[in-house]
């Protein structure tokens, strides 16, 4: 837990109007105790949140008589300096206790929670309530933006995921310039030709066309190297789902193709004197292979497709594999124009695969495999690249695919590094040792992989593909003044590294003489069962030695939460959220706050709706999803 803010400490910064300093109420000239009430409860109505009495003037009358009953009485039975200050923490945490009952009381909503923010130009206010300072419009504006961008609406009625809207409109976006390049010059505008058959012609032309040129798009959208990562930051997840919105538009135009041409054949050919069946013109060599390519594309679609992949996905990737090069070897041969992208698409895949994963990123090594509870395995991979020179480095929160050979060298299963690389953990080890490091992954167990993992125990050989990841998170998190990480169960394998980087770039700067600037790094951690709190028990012991050399400015906490048993309770993420980002537990920190999140869906689906509804309101939040799946 993090240590209580003394909120007096902070007095010798807070002058109030008469120039009247916090840390003297209640003494005289000298400095010593005067114990003079009046002076006491004039001050504390000052100090008192007076925003949220604002807000309920009838609760305000009573509230505050309440609170000054408290202090005066606290302050009387300590008496002296010491007494009064006691007295105004127990008032401000008595304040807060009412207030926060108060506005659960007097609303359900959610939003509730958030406190609309008064400017105080005079400072004859505290400076401890929930205010923002007034942003210039264009900020406001921005923040709104990114707002929007970060919501993700719920479910549809089918109960699929729906990204967040920076995706969702980057789909619509191309999914629509796709529908209009279809029908630019041909419909819209008007001016090709004025033969409506003709131009129909054209159109189901043109969407072979699109159909074609969209697959080198797919093929670096599902690089797992693909340079595009660095042009917009998102996750390899985030480039799934574009490469989802890429292949159903491909789809759509191969079926839009196909289902038009046959038009064209009934419009042109069929009835005509020419002796063309329609099975005749398909069995042409090249409407053939065009014919075998949509067929093949359309089967590692529908495999493709959620109910398939989440519950088959060996059949998805075996079917995705296959039937794609089926596809595109057929389109190559289907039409002259189709080969440039045919050869484009091959050469990202190749390069993806054959250079840089088979070459240099495939490692054996030695597992460890121990079954943690009912349902967690932690996997310990050591002596990777045995009898080479070569080091295994990852950079935080990576994860790399691993195969256990002996049971099915084709199953290949991604998996988070829990373990902080050399230089990025709490234990001070430096980049340049060359010393490698055991890797651990905490692993829980569903039907496949990973119950047969479980099964296995013991040692066994495995081959580590990797590691991949995307710096995203870690360069936003880098720049933030507060850092909160909400991990649900495994999702902490995501959480832990990264916030470990966060505490050992302070411990560096600590060892130089240069640390000392105040940040916050919360944890939420929240698991079924308190046994769950095992897998990274002697990290988080580490953690408090290393809380003990850091400056106190650097305020680091650890909130568990564990859900099911007889005291199970879920954390009111709404309120975690808040609190780090308002500092309603400490004194506030200017700069922006980065929520990172991984967890179940509905988990990070409702930091994201906390973050549009920050954002909203102008707060500096920065809110980063990681997710385990695709
Ligand atoms: C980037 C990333 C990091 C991950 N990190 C972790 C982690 O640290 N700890 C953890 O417990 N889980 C993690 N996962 C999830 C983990 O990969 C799956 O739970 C695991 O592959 C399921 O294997 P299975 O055969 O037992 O699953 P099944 O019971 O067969 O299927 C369960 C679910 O896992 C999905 N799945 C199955 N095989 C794969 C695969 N090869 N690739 C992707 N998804 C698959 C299925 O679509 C299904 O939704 C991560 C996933 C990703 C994408």
């Amino acid at each position: 837990m993090s240590p209580r803010y003394p909120y007096p400490t902070r007095s010798s910064d807070l002058r109030f109007s008469g120039s009247t300093v916090l840390a003297n109420s209640g003494s005289d000239s000298n400095g010593s105790p005067t114990n003079d009430s009046s002076t006491n409860s004039e001050n504390l109505n000052m100090w008192w949140p007076s925003s949220h009495f604002n807000l309920r003037p009838v609760l305000s009358e009573r509230v505050s008589e309440l609170i000054k009953r408290n202090a005066i009485s606290t302050a009387a039975a300590e008496g002296g300096n010491r007494g009064d200050q006691n007295a105004i923490i127990d008032a401000m945490e008595f304040t807060r206790w009412l207030v926060e009952t108060a506005s659960t009381a007097s609303s359900s909503s959610a939003s509730s929670a958030i406190i609309p923010a008064e400017i105080d130009s005079d400072e004859s206010k505290p400076l401890l309530q929930n205010s923002t300072p007034k942003l210039p419009w264009y900020t406001l504006l921005y923040r709104r933006f990114k707002g929007f961008m970060t919501y993700q609406r719920p479910n549809d009625s089918r109960g699929r995921v729906i990204p967040h809207n920076s995706i969702l409109i980057v789909n619509q976006l191309f999914f629509w310039t796709s529908i209009f390049l279809s029908i630019y010059y041909i419909y819209y505008p008007l001016d090709r030709t004025n033969n409506s058959d003709l131009r129909f012609f054209l159109m189901a032309d043109r969407w072979g066309m699109v159909f074609t040129m969209n697959q080198p798009l797919n093929f670096i959208l599902a690089a797992k190297t693909s340079p595009i990562k660095y042009l917009t930051g998102w996750s390899y997840e985030e480039h799934l789902i574009v490469h989802r919105m890429v292949a159903t538009t491909s789809h759509v135009a191969s079926i839009v193709h196909f289902v038009g041409m046959y038009v064209v054949y009934r419009i042109f050919i069929a009835g005509t004197d020419r002796g063309l069946t329609f099975i005749g013109i398909l069995l042409r060599p090249d409407i053939f292979f065009g014919l075998i390519s949509f067929i093949a594309f359309w089967i590692f679609g529908i495999t493709s497709m959620d109910e398939i992949r989440l519950k088959a996905y060996e059949l998805f990737l075996a079917t995705h594999i296959s039937f794609a090069s089926i596809a595109m070897i057929f389109l190559y041969l289907h039409h002259p124009a189709a080969r440039i992208y045919v050869v484009f698409s091959f050469l990202i895949w190749a390069a993806d695969r054959i250079v840089y994963r088979a070459y240099n990123k495939r490692w054996s090594a030695d597992g460890e495999v121990e079954v943690l509870d009912e349902s967690t395995i932690r996997v310990t991979i050591k002596n990777f690249g045995k009898g080479s020179n070569k080091v295994m480095k990852w950079e935080p929160a990576g994860h790399v695919f691993l195969t256990v050979p002996g049971w099915n060298r084709f199953q290949a299963h991604p998996f988070t590094i829990l373990t902080p690389p050399v230089g990025y953990d709490l234990e001070g080890n430096s980049l340049d040792g060359g010393n490698e490091k055991d890797m651990v992954l905490v692993i829980r167990k569903l039907k496949g992989f990973t119950e047969a993992l479980y099964d296995m125990g013991g040692m066994v050989k495995v081959t580590v593909d990797g590691p991949y990841g995307s710096e995203h998170a870690r360069g936003s998190l880098r720049g933030c003044t507060k850092s909160l990480f909400i991990a649900g169960g495994s999702g902490i394998a995501v959480a832990w590294p990264l916030m470990c980087e966060l505490i050992r770039r302070e411990m560096d700067k600590n060892k130089k003489g240069k640390g000392g600037k105040p940040r916050k790094i919360v944890l939420v951690w929240i698991v079924h069962h308190e046994h769950h709190l095992k897998w990274i028990e002697e990290d988080l012991e580490k953690l408090e030695e290393v809380k003990r050399t850091l400056p106190r400015e650097f305020e680091i906490e650890v909130r568990k939460f564990i859900t099911r048993g007889v005291n199970g309770k879920r954390p009111d993420l709404r309120k975690e959220v808040i609190r780090v980002v308002e500092d309603e537990d400490g004194p506030r920190l200017n700069g922006r706050t980065g929520v990172l999140v991984c967890g179940p869906d509905a988990m990070m689906r409702e930091v994201r709706t906390v973050g549009r509804d920050l954002l909203y309101e102008g707060k500096d939040v920065e809110i980063l999803a990681e997710k385990f799946g695709w």
